[in-house]
């Protein structure tokens, strides 16, 4: 029986992972892969301490510090399909076992949201992109939508215009949501040709590849097409939280309802942190302070101390 385990190895989960061997607790970190969403960052400029580091770069520096910690098993490429009380604790059941702890830190983030419109489904892979650090060079020289405004969109935007004849970048709102200073970067290219407000998108078009973009004016109504070969969708995340949906409460989002001064769930025993939550900000430096702060609620809790 574990002390704790803990789901993810994002920057939630391995901060967790730290502070609980600082505790020296018994601890298990179940983990699908190491680093999480912004693995796929070309460069991060806000990690705390960091001048500038890529995803790449940040999800070894995350493993490496997890995999130094003394006291910590880890079972890294394993999923966690149920999180369920047991006598005692809690079962953790993963697509290869099961693990029971006293208590369990949810980590386990969030995962990109669809468009759910004609053509997404049927154009993966064949101009429609989910990650512009894999997949920009592939569109060199051919015009490309990019369909979100966050900070994923802006950065998708970046990625792209060393290699595309045209970007657009399409949103629903009537402003930008990502950072301005990214925003400033992009608006310097000469292949960017602005950003389209107020749109829904209704479809995706093509034969075998992708070949352009239905959209709606929202003010006005009127539909319109656009001649594209690439679209990069960048909606925002889903968060993980199918595994503990029948365990705690989640709100209408599907995020697990956190008490914010401690990392506390609906269940006492379980706490959770970072973008799975129902946190205001998605941020990989909230997410560490959050699990940091769980983490230590679990220990009190581990103590027999109310949190
Ligand atoms: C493109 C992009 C760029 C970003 N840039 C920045 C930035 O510049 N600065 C910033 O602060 N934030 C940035 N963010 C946001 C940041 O990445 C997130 O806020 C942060 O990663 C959240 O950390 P997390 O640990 O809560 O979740 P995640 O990063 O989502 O990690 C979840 C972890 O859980 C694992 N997992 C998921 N489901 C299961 C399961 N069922 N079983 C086992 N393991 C599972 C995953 O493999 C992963 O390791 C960016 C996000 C994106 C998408």
């Amino acid at each position: 029986m574990y002390d704790t385990i803990i789901l993810g190895g994002g920057p939630a989960g391995v901060s967790a992972g730290v502070y609980a061997a600082r505790k020296q607790m018994k601890t298990l970190l179940i983990t699908k892969h190491f680093g999480g969403q912004s693995i796929t960052s070309p460069e991060i400029y806000n990690w705390i301490g960091t001048k500038v580091i890529s995803g790449v770069d940040l999800a070894k520096n995350l493993e490496e510090h997890m995999r130094a910690q003394e006291g910590v098993d880890i079972k890294d490429g394993e999923e966690v399909v149920k999180v369920e009380k047991s006598d005692g604790g809690f079962k953790v059941v993963t697509d290869v076992n099961s693990y029971e702890s006293k208590t369990v830190l949810i980590c386990n983030g969030a995962g990109r949201r669809k468009l759910n419109v004609a053509g997404e489904r049927e154009f993966d892979g064949r101009g429609v992109a989910y990650c512009s650090t894999c997949d920009a060079p592939m569109f060199r020289g051919k015009a490309v939508a990019v369909v979100g405004c966050g900070n994923a969109g802006l950065e998708a935007a970046r990625d792209l215009l060393p290699y595309a004849k045209e970007v657009y970048i399409f949103t629903n709102s009537d402003q930008i949501k990502g950072d301005p200073v990214t925003l400033a970067k992009i608006k310097q290219a000469p292949n960017f040709q602005g950003v389209v407000y107020n749109t829904n998108i209704k479809e995706i078009l093509g034969d075998k590849m992708v070949s352009g973009l239905k959209y709606q004016d929202t003010k006005t109504g009127e539909e319109k097409t656009l001649a594209v070969q690439g679209i990069f969708i960048e909606i925002g995340s889903l968060p993980n939280s199918g595994a503990v949906a029948d365990l705690v409460a989640l709100n209408g989002q599907g995020e697990i309802i956190i008490d914010h001064r401690t990392g506390t769930t609906s269940v006492p025993g379980v706490f959770a942190a970072g973008d799975i939550t129902d946190s205001a900000y998605k941020q990989s430096n909230i997410a560490v302070g959050d699990a940091a702060k769980a983490t230590l609620s679990a220990y009190q809790y581990l103590q027999g101390k109310a949190n």
